[in-house]
């Protein structure tokens, strides 16, 4: 069975072009171009997950959040303009599972997609299954190991009460590493998560923020998070208690 997406995104020819992307990998696409239709098809139909524009005509898309949640749990990736930090907290406080950045590459979309119906599929099979996230991101976007927290949303990573400053790959890397805990994940699959196609097969490339991740936290706080599978790739284990 292929995911249902419903796309809100009053630029038609982007959303045209969300569409096409989505379906060439297999996903159930319906389009809204506004507010309001976004909102009374989202109540009408079940979504597996709705990707929603914030700038729109009419109701603007965390208002459609909003309205939502108070109906039903379908979950919503927000697309933001570049650096509305505000409209990223309050994307957050309405309940979206994740967010992204307008202009985006295509295969960021397709990654935060994937991830977030893992983690829904996760949760409403209360199993583990295939490839998904070992940890998946709560309801707030928070990844968890021992003392570290990372906010997907709030785009914020914290040691105890000590808060780590991580550039935006460094962020990414963290973020799929602690998304898939005790799983081993390869450098190219690291680097099409992390760097995008552009980057394919400049596999050392993971090799230097890794590098750049343990020295801003493994030395820092005298922890082994970040492991190395000879061969493979890297790994971080679930946390445990010592
Ligand atoms: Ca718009």
């Amino acid at each position: 069975m292929s995911a249902k997406l419903l796309v809100v995104e009053d630029e038609e020819k982007l959303a045209r072009f969300v569409e096409l992307e989505l379906a060439h990998e297999g996903y159930q696409v319906t389009k809204a171009f506004n507010g309001r239709d976004a909102l009374t098809e989202a109540l009408k139909n079940d979504y597996d997950l709705i990707l929603l524009d914030i700038m729109l005509p009419g109701l603007n898309g965390l208002e459609v959040l909003r309205r939502l949640q108070k109906e039903k749990e379908t979950p919503v990736i927000l697309l933001t303009a570049r650096d509305a930090v505000m409209d990223k907290v309050s994307g957050l406080d309405a309940g979206a599972v994740d967010y992204i950045t307008k202009p985006f590459a295509i295969e960021e979309l397709l990654a935060r997609i994937r991830a977030a119906l893992k983690r829904t599929s996760v949760i409403q099979n209360g199993i583990r299954q295939g490839n998904a996230p070992a940890s998946p991101a709560s309801e707030e976007g928070l990844l968890t190991w021992g003392p570290l927290t990372l906010s997907v949303l709030r785009h914020e990573v914290r040691y105890g009460g000590h808060e780590i400053s991580l550039t935006n790959r460094e962020f990414m890397m963290l973020r799929t590493l602690l998304e898939n805990q005790d799983i081993v994940l390869s450098r190219d699959t690291l680097l099409e998560r992390v760097c995008g196609y552009e980057y394919v097969g400049e596999t050392n490339v993971i090799d230097v923020y890794i590098r750049y991740l343990r020295s801003k936290i493994d030395d820092i706080f005298s922890v082994r998070m970040i492991h190395t599978v000879r061969g493979v790739g890297y790994v971080i284990r679930a946390w445990k208690e010592k």
